[in-house]
């Protein structure tokens, strides 16, 4: 079947991408992780631009604080408390109907990421840890994915284009994640907008020129831009792979694909709340959730999540069990309210 792709037309009329580029577009399937500040450009950008199916997978809901950069989202959709990756999806559906949408709601992890990346042609980073991006590395250089990272703070970003058995990956570049406490977060340095809507413009545009045939033209640098002093860094790549002893693509080692079972806890910082998730597949019955706190607290709840304020805290929990706590950074602390309230 042919598909009517005048919707196009300017962006085709562009000599590198064509009507032949075009159709490569429509016939695309990417993964985008993370659906904040980059990942919602990502998805606004490439939705519009006609890839033809678009998996959004984040494990957020959204909060007033996020509007001033994550453009996809609006008060709407934080009154009708709606994770992330929903809202992107129902967005996505209004500006272009003619595409695929699929939302994951979902911590990605070792157990999971390589479902998530599974029949992709592109994945593109829109995180805000090292620890996934290095998870994301190690996937898609085990599965020869292609893939594009990007990383913002401040004024300023980071971007570069990996393909496996190609190019350099993330580890040839950074041998390991900076400890967390030494490095800043846009919970501690802050973010503007402007920085994230270039380096996920940047993004797109690579996955738009991988996408459509054009992989001669991917940036081959890991390439820096600070938008408000107009500081370009370009630090060149040729010949790195073969100089590092990267334990990815070197010895196929993927450290970060590997893991214990246990329920693991992750602070997310600056936002006084922890991340509990669990590797048993669980889906639990809100409504009998409901019963219980509904005893000791304040509960809400729709198909997505479910939300409740119990003791100074406040529980949001997703069908898979896995739960945000806010009201501590403490991991033990977060561990004992979930197991008193949800079990485990
Ligand atoms: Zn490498």
């Amino acid at each position: 079947m042919t598909q009517d792709i005048s919707r196009y037309h300017r962006q085709y009329l562009f000599k590198k991408i064509g009507e032949e580029g075009q159709r490569k577009l429509v016939a695309s399937r990417i993964t985008i992780i993370g659906c904040g500040a980059l990942g919602t450009v990502l998805v606004n950008t490439l939705a519009r631009a006609g890839v033809g199916f678009i998996r959004i997978v984040d494990r957020d809901f959204i909060e007033l604080n996020n509007l001033q950069r994550q453009v996809l989202f609006d008060e709407d959709d934080i009154k009708e408390n709606l994770p992330k990756a929903i809202a992107a999806e129902r967005k996505v559906k209004k500006i272009n109907s003619s595409i695929k949408v699929e939302a994951i709601v979902s911590d990605v992890n070792f157990t999971n990421i390589e479902r998530f990346i599974e029949g992709a042609d592109l994945v593109l980073d829109g995180t805000d840890n090292f620890e996934t991006r290095f998870l994301i590395n190690d996937a898609c250089v085990k599965l020869k994915k292609p893939w594009i990272y990007g990383a913002v703070i401040g004024s300023h970003g980071l971007t570069m284009s990996i393909i496996p058995d190609e190019t350099p990956c993330l580890r040839c570049v950074f041998e390991s994640a900076p400890p967390p406490e030494l490095t800043p977060t846009c919970d501690t340095a802050g973010i503007i907008a402007p920085a994230s809507m270039v380096i996920a413009s940047l993004e797109a545009t690579e996955a738009i020129k991988f996408l459509t045939g054009n992989k001669q033209d991917l940036n081959k640098s890991l390439y820096s831009y600070d938008v408000w002093t107009h500081e370009t860094k370009s630090f060149r790549l040729e010949g790195l792979r073969d100089a590092t002893d990267c334990p990815t693509c070197k010895s196929g080692k993927f450290e970060f694909l590997t893991g214990d079972q246990a329920p693991k806890t992750t602070t997310l910082c600056g936002r006084n709340a922890v991340q509990i998730t669990r590797s048993d597949r669980v889906k639990l019955d809100f409504k009998e959730l409901a019963t219980r706190f509904e005893k000791v607290g304040e509960v809400k709840f729709n198909p997505f999540m479910f939300q409740a304020k119990i003791d100074g805290y406040e529980f949001t929990i997703f069908p898979d069990g896995r739960a945000i706590i806010k009201g501590t950074n403490d991991p033990a602390q977060a561990k004992t309210v979930y197991s008193k309230y949800v079990g485990v």
